[in-house]
């Protein structure tokens, strides 16, 4: 027994409640205090997605949404292949998931797909 705190053997003549009251405030005090790492832990997340979130929200406006992981202007760029479906699988089925995402695409795709299908099929 070669424990820190000397003063540990003063508590046994202590009143039987007196014991549970410490631990009964230790446990308290643990509790906030892993409440509180628990809350800054949240809130340093809730930060970082707060900033990732609005970091790419700003970043991706001037080239383009890159919903499906493809860009606007390639979405552009490989329209009338994508509607002659000359492209690949993996190719039409991002472009696909970005018109389906992105409203100035899809805009694209209905207003000139009527015209266009009409012509190629
Ligand atoms: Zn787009």
């Amino acid at each position: 027994m070669t424990k820190k705190y000397s003063g540990a053997e003063a508590w046994c003549p202590c009143v039987p409640g007196e014991l549970q009251r410490v631990a009964a405030r230790t446990r308290g005090r643990r509790r906030r205090e892993f409440l509180r790492q628990a809350g800054s832990v949240a809130a340093g997340v809730a930060v970082l997605g707060v900033g990732g979130y609005l970091a790419t929200r700003l970043g991706t406006t001037p080239p383009g949404h890159p919903y499906g992981g493809i860009a606007c202007a390639d979405v552009v760029r490989l329209m009338p292949r994508y509607r002659a479906k000359e492209l690949n699988a993996e190719i039409a089925e991002r472009i696909q998931i970005h018109l389906a995402r992105c409203p100035e695409c899809g805009k694209m795709d209905r207003k000139s797909g009527t015209r266009k299908t009409q012509q190629s099929v």
